[in-house]
């Protein structure tokens, strides 16, 4: 039950600042029809104005919260408004059998001034100790979470939370910092800077898009595979500059017949959700690109059955129908990965603030850094500890929530376009 007008008039001090400007009501109980509407009616009888609304239903059961505050023409009495507005709130409610709480507050202020924040959580499952934990370290960034919506349930389950009054980096860092304690992938964004416009995707492909190292695959048939795998993790660790890792190893190559690259293209291992991720992004009009420490002569064709807009790799030289053992012209290490995601960006005129990258090797590292945001993608430790967010599930289509977009929208796209998506375990 709400005070009293006199009691509340008698309770605030006397600065005009310090009075309250916001009553914010919430409903709660049995879903039925029309609540909001019930509820809306009889506030419009008083001089106020909505200025946030909130209603969400787990289970048949609603939540509703509405903020109101005086109307702007309204010059004097804003406390007795209010409390009338919570007395027909709370009569509303007693008439539709619902419970309600009535709070007074201060004006909608200035948590808003450091921006909103997007929390994005993964969790593969979603404990409630790592929303626990993942909550307190928001509230002790000064993080106040507005809202709360899941936006995937397979075959992760995803969360996303909207965050104001905290700061961006030192959010993202203390998230990052006990993510993996806590079991979960999050990321953190600003708000407002998704759903308009077109965005770049740029994503590594050994042990990203697929799940090969393709050098790898094509040493087994010449019989270095183990010397190729050792000198390819060392590189990957940051143990060893790339460039010279990659012609050590495509030297081992010299003498295998060109007709292996076909073999090779055949065997590769499509990450699991790498369909799906750029299917769902070609759909939603994102633009895609891969760049790779690995060969064109496999990656281009797989860019190519995929649809995905660029890609860029090392070209093995090949005379007589066989490996030379050397690349022709430059090859593509780390500062080329990160130039390749600067220039298609330029290509598609997408500002570089609107790049994703994806990867998850040492040299996945400076596109990782200049991207918009960079996802480390089962990465090594290395790149983990650099890269703004994480995903350390082994499916890529994860991905797709990290860019906000729900699992109710891969689908939909999906039957547009007559696309069985795989159908999610019943819950
Ligand atoms: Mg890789």
């Amino acid at each position: 039950m709400a005070n009293a007008p006199d009691d509340l008039a008698r309770d605030v001090a006397l600065d005009p600042d310090d009075l309250p400007r916001t009553l914010l009501i919430t409903l709660t109980g049995p879903d039925r029809p029309g609540v909001t509407a019930s509820l809306s009616a009889a506030l419009s009888a008083h001089e106020v104005e909505v200025l946030d609304v909130e209603q969400v239903v787990i289970r048949g059961r609603l939540t509703l919260g509405i903020l109101i505050g005086p109307s702007a023409s309204l010059e004097h009495g804003a406390v007795l408004v209010l409390d009338a507005a919570g007395r027909v709130a709370s009569q509303v409610a007693g008439d539709l059998g619902m419970d309600v709480d009535v709070t007074l507050g201060a004006a909608e202020h200035d948590a808003r001034r450091r921006g909103t924040l997007l929390v994005t959580v993964i969790g593969h499952p979603l404990l409630p100790a790592a929303l626990s934990g993942l909550t307190r370290r928001i509230s002790e960034q000064g993080g106040n979470i507005e809202r709360i919506v899941r936006t995937a349930s397979y075959p992760v389950t995803a969360v996303e939370l909207t965050v104001t009054g905290a700061d961006l980096t030192a959010l993202r860092h203390a998230l990052t910092q006990t993510s993996a304690s806590l079991g979960i992938d999050v990321a953190v964004q600003r708000a407002g800077l998704r759903g308009r416009g077109t965005y770049l995707v740029v994503m590594d492909v050994d042990s990203t898009l697929i799940q090969d190292e393709v050098i790898e695959l094509i040493a087994r048939h010449a019989g270095c595979e183990d010397e190729v795998r050792e000198i390819t993790e060392r590189a990957m660790r940051g143990e060893l500059d790339f460039a010279a890792s990659l012609h050590e190893r495509v030297a081992l190559l010299a003498g295998i017949e060109e007709s292996v690259l076909d073999v090779v293209r055949r065997d590769v291992r499509m990450t699991p959700g790498a369909r799906t991720l750029v299917r769902t992004l070609k759909r939603l009009g994102f633009r895609v690109a891969v760049v790779s420490g690995g060969f064109s002569a496999v990656v281009q064709p797989l860019a190519d059955e995929l649809g995905i807009d660029h890609a860029r790799a090392n070209v093995l030289e090949i005379v007589d129908g066989r490996l030379t053992g050397r690349v022709v012209g430059d090859v593509i290490d780390r500062a080329a990965k990160a130039t390749a995601l600067q220039e298609f960006a330029a290509l598609d005129n997408i500002p570089l603030d609107r790049t994703i990258a994806i990867g998850d090797g040492a040299n996945d590292l400076d596109m990782l850094s200049i991207a918009g945001l960079g996802i480390a993608f089962n990465a090594k430790p290395v790149v983990r500890a650099q890269a703004d967010t994480g995903i350390t599930v082994p499916f890529l289509d994860p991905v797709l929530y990290l860019l906000g977009i729900t699992r109710e929208e891969i689908e939909q796209a999906d039957a547009e376009a007559g696309v069985a998506t795989p159908s999610p375990p019943v819950r």
